[in-house]
């Protein structure tokens, strides 16, 4: 199973690539060794309960340098009832590439009910695709390699797996073994994908909360560990034929107060650290989401996923492109006045009608908005906003409810009309949106299409709730058609919830 210097598909089009750039930006040395393809190693470190603006705040020279080099972002979690923030679901997510209405492990202690069979972990999945890859798991929280109840988040399947009980045996010292454990395996085995877990930060934010000491000594003590493990890496044989990337992240944060399972902004932050190959330095304009770590370790080995939510890149979206036009809160009290999240300016080609649109109001939700998780959950928690985890970036908002929290006349009227489409000598075309709808009283959420500017015609009514999907609709395209423009129409809102959609395309068929 263990073969780390073989050279794999992919390893072959890096070598053709390389050899590439080398002709073209220096003139070949006549001794210059045989150039060699570099083995792809991936290592993901699991830090249970970290939160990133602390290791920012401390001093953690390894995860700097790691941040440093590569790229960090805080990223956003869902919260209950979609999921609490807490490990079972927390790691679960990362290790598996899908939000938890998938893998279904919805607390701590999870049986025999969940999803993980048909959503495994990242090693599991490398196993499969490649029965040749060496995999490794470690850790001291024992239902991610060991599961008495029912299944463990990281399956039988992986190569080599370790547990130590932190429960039993002292959270600061099992940090410890795994530290040491881990790094001779990696600098001797040097299994092609890792995954190393940390607990004893998230004991220490139960014990004296994110403010406190012992917090920041935890924090402290696990960059020690991570140094440890970056070390062995460079101190392998083989490292110059290596190309490392290491990625580590939270299953949620802490509360200044400690604890965690709730939907505050802090309990919900979890981040990415990404370093190595095909990385973009700095801070990403859209963050990712956790998602995105199985389907960046899979893609290290040239392998994709369809059935997983994580994606290697932000997609492209519409809506993505206003970031730099979002602004400060008007009315929106909750949310401070430095979270830019909220704008009216449509992206290029778009359009809002908010004829029929009753006056006054909240005047961040007066009509279609874009918006953010960070400002708009902040606008209202706990109404299950923190669902809506298909989204990403900037997303588009219809918000009859928190419209009404201001006063107003009439009715919340509002309709976002895409762009024209090209659908000439198509016969059915697809469109695909993420898209989040809480249903209340009487209101019309429809998605129209209007073929070359005939009359819209309805494709899509929601007459019930329909959390965090993916809409993948296909319509029929009238013979001659040549455009369609596609409306999302929110209609008779009276204090009645909210639509969001985000990522919208059409492609024709
Ligand atoms: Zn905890």
């Amino acid at each position: 199973m263990n073969r780390p210097l073989a050279l794999t598909a992919l390893a072959t089009v890096a070598l053709t690539v390389t050899t590439a750039l080398v002709a073209t930006a220096h003139p070949p040395a006549a001794a210059a060794a045989a150039p060699t393809a570099n083995v792809q190693k991936v290592l993901v470190i699991g830090i249970d309960g970290a939160l990133l603006s602390k290791i920012q705040a401390f001093d953690t020279p390894a995860l700097k340098g790691l941040i440093s080099t590569g790229s960090a972002s805080r990223t956003t979690l869902y919260a209950s009832p979609f999921a609490p923030t807490l490990s079972g679901p927390g790691w679960a997510t990362n290790a598996t590439g899908v939000w938890p209405d998938k893998h279904k492990v919805l607390s701590n202690s999870w049986g025999t009910g969940t999803n993980l069979t048909q959503y495994p972990d990242f090693l599991t999945r490398l196993e499969r695709a490649r029965p040749t890859l060496s995999t490794y798991a470690i850790a001291d929280w024992t239902p991610l390699t060991t599961n008495s109840a029912g299944q463990a988040i990281f399956t039988d399947e992986v190569q080599k797996k370790v547990t130590y009980d932190g429960d039993a045996l002292g959270w600061t010292a099992t940090d410890a073994k795994i530290a040491t454990e881990a790094a001779a395996y990696l600098k001797g085995t040097g299994p092609d994908a890792s995954f190393v877990y940390f607990g004893d930060v998230d004991i220490a934010g139960h014990s004296c909360g994110a403010t406190g000491a012992c917090y920041r000594t935890a924090i402290e003590n696990t960059d020690r560990h991570v140094a440890t493990l970056l070390a062995a890496v460079k101190a392998r044989p083989t490292y110059g034929g290596e190309d490392w990337t290491v990625l580590v992240t939270a299953d949620h944060g802490h509360k200044d107060s400690g604890g965690h399972g709730g939907s505050s902004v802090p309990e919900r932050s979890s981040f990415i650290i990404r370093n190595g190959p095909g990385t973009t330095p700095g801070t990403p304009a859209i963050a990712p989401k956790n998602v995105d770590l199985a389907a960046i370790v899979l893609s290290r080995f040239g392998i994709t996923a369809s059935d997983i939510d994580g994606q290697v890149a932000a997609p492209d979206d519409p809506f993505d492109s206003l970031v730099g036009s979002l602004q400060s809160r008007l009315d929106e009290t909750g949310v401070p006045t430095d979270v830019k999240g909220w704008t009216h300016t449509t992206p290029a080609g778009w359009t809002i009608d908010n004829t029929g649109l009753g006056t006054g109001g909240v005047r961040e939700w007066q009509g279609w908005s874009f918006t953010t998780d960070d400002f708009w959950t902040r606008a209202a928690p706990d109404q299950q906003r923190e669902s809506n985890v298909r989204a990403r970036g900037v997303f588009a908002v219809a918000d009859s409810d928190e419209w009404s929290d201001k006063t107003r006349t009439g009715l919340f009227n509002s309709k976002l009309t895409s762009p024209a489409y090209d659908v000439t000598g198509a016969t059915t075309a697809t469109l695909t949106f993420s898209s989040h709808y809480l249903k209340s009283g009487t209101e019309t959420a429809t998605v129209q299409a209007s073929f070359d500017g005939a009359t819209p015609t309805p494709i899509l009514t929601y007459t019930k709730d329909t959390i965090a999907k993916i809409e993948r609709l296909t319509i029929p395209v009238p013979a001659g058609a040549r455009s369609v423009k596609i409306t999302w129409s929110l209609t008779n809102g009276d204090n009645d919830w909210y639509w969001s959609i985000d990522t919208p395309h059409l492609t024709k068929n």
